[in-house]
């Protein structure tokens, strides 16, 4: 039996406005009078009354976090070198931002303490030292990165995560407030990517009472916010926030599944960003999660979703050779989505068949 012994942030805040509490905690953070580095979203940039809001002390400073695309080594690299350049240490990273922002931050951290490049250690427990101090905010919900024991990053071979014990955050603060600003659609993609991971989650082989506890409660979150309301209000971005939360913990102890792993693809080779990948790929699933896309589908129509078509008509056999091979190689999920056996039922030509539907 494969005991799992995950570890998990080690202080969380939440509620709306406690954005107010960062000074606080910080306070018992700062080392020696070296700064704090402020990894913000740079939707945020223009935003003078937020960025006011920001408790700057002594060199601190912010960078504007460019998440045009996915994050990739050789950004989190640069961000890296650049700090040790203008700082050589420092007291800690805080992170505010989505999915991107929160993984370039946890990566960033741990590339403070861990020689060579951050792509020496995409893959599971390769980082050898605890990182700076790391404080993840999320200003967009439903990756669940704020909870995970990963950070995705795109390198010069693979899409993948550094999964590391030290990976997850020193704190964070959940703070409803900061989602107010976000777009309908963007709002839909990302809350779509918690509702994949319950699906995944529950209809897996890896599924436990733990992983199911987490995972239902966020799946009626979804459901409640993207079918069930007439009206999105402060009410629902606090759901969503804790839906992203419970559904990061459900993965923990059990798995994504085919959504992610065919997703995975898309995104390496056409720089799919992760929501809106796994809605396009979800939406053709209905053989492998018939329920769950069922009602993706009515919560598409509800919310006036328009999924992208025709990404893949235009590409060669090599590209879809890429993209199946990135998928599977992601064999944890497929174990988890198929059972043991997933190798007689998932090969080259199912995935071939798939890939031409997007
Ligand atoms: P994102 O971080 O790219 O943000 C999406 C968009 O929302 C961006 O344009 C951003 O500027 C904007 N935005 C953020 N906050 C906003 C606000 N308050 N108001 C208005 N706009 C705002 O997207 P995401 O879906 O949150 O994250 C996707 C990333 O997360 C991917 O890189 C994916 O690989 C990663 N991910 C990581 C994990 C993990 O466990 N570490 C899990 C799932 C996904
Ligand atoms: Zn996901």
């Amino acid at each position: 039996m494969n005991f799992r012994n995950f570890k998990l942030p080690g202080f969380v805040t939440y509620g709306k406005g406690s954005f107010q509490k960062v000074d606080e905690i910080l306070s018992h953070k700062r080392v020696n009078n070296l700064p704090v580095i402020f990894f913000v979203d740079d939707f945020f940039k223009n935003n003078a009354n937020f960025l006011g809001t920001i408790p700057l002390r002594g060199n601190d400073q912010v960078i504007f976090i460019d998440v045009t695309h996915e994050p990739k080594t050789t950004y989190v690299d640069e961000l890296k070198d650049s700090l040790t350049a203008q700082f050589g240490e420092v007291s800690g990273i805080v992170g505010i931002g989505g999915g991107s922002v929160l993984d370039i931050t946890k990566a960033v951290s741990l590339m403070m303490k861990n020689p060579g490049s951050s792509a020496d250690y995409q893959g599971w427990d390769l980082v050898k030292y605890a990182g700076v101090y790391k404080m993840g905010i999320p200003s967009i919900s439903g990756t669940g990165a704020e909870v995970s024991r990963t950070c995705v990053l795109t390198g010069p071979t693979r899409k993948l995560g550094m999964n590391s014990d030290f990976t997850p955050f020193d704190q964070i603060l959940l703070d409803p407030l900061l989602l107010k600003t976000v777009p309908e659609q963007q709002r839909f993609y990302t809350g779509m990517d918690c509702y994949i991971h319950c699906i995944e989650s529950l209809n897996g082989t890896y599924l436990n009472a733990f992983s199911r506890m987490y995972g239902e409660k966020a799946l009626d979150l979804c459901e409640e916010i993207f079918l069930h309301k007439d009206e999105w209000d402060d009410d629902s971005d606090e759901k969503l926030m804790m839906a992203s939360y419970a559904g990061g913990m459900s993965i923990a102890y059990s798995q994504v599944g085919v959504a992610h792993a065919v997703s995975y693809g898309l995104s390496y080779l056409l720089g799919t960003k992760h929501g809106i990948g796994n809605c396009i790929v979800f939406d053709k699933l209905a053989h492998y999660y018939p329920d769950g896309v069922l009602k993706f589908k009515e919560m598409i129509s509800k919310n006036k979703i328009e999924i992208p078509k025709n990404l893949t008509q235009s590409l060669t056999e090599d590209q879809f050779n890429k993209m199946i091979s990135i998928s599977l190689g992601m064999e944890p999920l497929w174990e988890n989505a198929i059972g043991k056996n997933w190798k007689s039922t998932i090969d080259h030509k199912t995935l071939r068949e798939l890939y031409g539907q997007f």
